[in-house]
C-alpha cells in the first residue's frame, strides 16, 4: 500500500472562499479554521493544498456561523483522493482512447512524476468511469433543473464512490457474503440498524434518488428522533400521535443543517 506521506515535500497553497463578504448581510467573512489540507498529485506537480473556511461573524445575520470554502480548491480533486481530476482525465484517455493496460497506465503516470502502482491505476480508472457515469445527459439536466427550480438551488456532492461497508473493519467486511436485493419501484425494504448494509455503484445511465426513513420506539428515542421525528402510533398515549399536516408544519421549522 502507498503510504500517506509518499508524496514528500510540496509547496503549500492556501485557498480561501471566492466570496469576501457574507452573501446575506455583506459583512466581511472572517477566517475560521482549516476545512481540509492534503497533498494532491496533479499533472503539473504536487501541491499541499490548504482549504481555509471563512464564516460570517455578524451576530445579527441569520446566517452567522455559516462556513464558506473555496470552490477552486474543491475542484482540484475528489474527496479522499490525492490525485487531481486532471490525472483522472489522463487515465481515462489512456484507457479509452489508447487502450492501455493498467500496468502501462501506472508506468506512464510514474514517468510523469505521479507515483502510483498498477492496482491503484485500476482504482483511478474506476473513478474516471464513476465520473463519466455521473456526467450530465439531457435527462439528468432536466431532472436537476426541475429540482433546482423547486428548491431555489441545490448542492451536488459525490458520494458512494467508496462503495463498501463504511464503519466495518476490512476483516469483518471480508467475512460477509453480500446479498443483492432486487426491488421494483414502490417496494420498501425494512431492516434494523445492526444489519451491515451498503450501496453499490449506480450502473444505470440515470440519477439514482434515494430516501431512507427511520423509525424507533418513543420510549428510548434518540435526540434527533425527538427533535425531528413524530409519533406515528402510540397504544399507551393515542393522543400523542401526530397527523401528517401537523408534522409537516413542524418539519418546516426544523433547522436545515440539523438532519
Ligand atoms: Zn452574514
Amino acid at each position: 500500500m502507498l503510504s500517506k506521506n509518499r508524496l514528500g515535500a510540496a509547496p503549500k497553497v492556501y485557498f480561501r472562499p471566492e466570496m469576501v463578504n457574507c452573501p446575506h448581510c455583506g459583512v466581511k467573512l472572517r477566517r475560521f479554521h482549516t476545512a481540509w489540507k492534503k497533498k494532491i498529485s496533479t499533472l503539473t506537480g504536487i501541491i499541499h493544498a490548504w482549504s481555509m473556511a471563512y464564516l460570517c461573524p455578524n451576530t445579527n445575520c441569520a446566517h452567522v456561523g455559516v462556513a464558506y470554502k473555496s470552490a477552486e480548491a474543491e475542484m482540484l480533486s475528489m474527496k479522499h483522493s490525492s490525485y487531481g481530476y486532471d490525472v483522472l482525465c489522463l487515465v481515462g484517455e489512456l484507457r479509452f482512447k489508447q487502450h492501455r493496460t493498467c500496468k502501462e497506465i501506472a508506468d506512464l503516470l510514474n514517468e510523469r512524476g505521479i507515483a502510483t502502482r498498477e492496482r491503484y491505476a485500476q482504482t483511478l480508472y474506476e473513478r474516471y468511469q464513476t465520473l463519466l457515469a455521473a456526467s450530465l445527459d439531457d435527462y439528468v439536466r432536466q431532472s436537476l433543473a426541475e429540482t433546482t427550480a423547486q428548491h431555489g438551488g441545490i448542492i451536488l456532492s459525490m458520494d458512494g464512490v467508496e462503495s463498501g461497508f463504511v464503519g466495518l473493519s476490512k476483516e469483518d467486511a471480508a467475512a460477509l457474503t453480500p446479498l443483492s436485493i432486487e426491488m421494483d419501484a414502490g417496494d420498501v425494504l425494512c431492516f434494523n440498524h445492526m444489519l451491515p448494509h451498503r450501496a453499490a455503484s449506480n450502473q444505470s445511465d440515470t440519477v439514482r434518488w434515494s430516501m431512507d426513513i427511520r423509525f424507533e420506539k418513543t420510549t428510548d428515542a434518540t435526540e434527533s428522533g425527538k427533535a425531528q421525528g413524530f409519533v406515528a402510533r402510540s397504544v399507551a398515549d393515542p393522543a400523542s400521535e401526530t397527523s401528517y399536516p401537523e408534522w409537516l408544519k413542524k418539519w418546516v421549522g426544523i433547522d436545515k443543517g440539523s438532519y
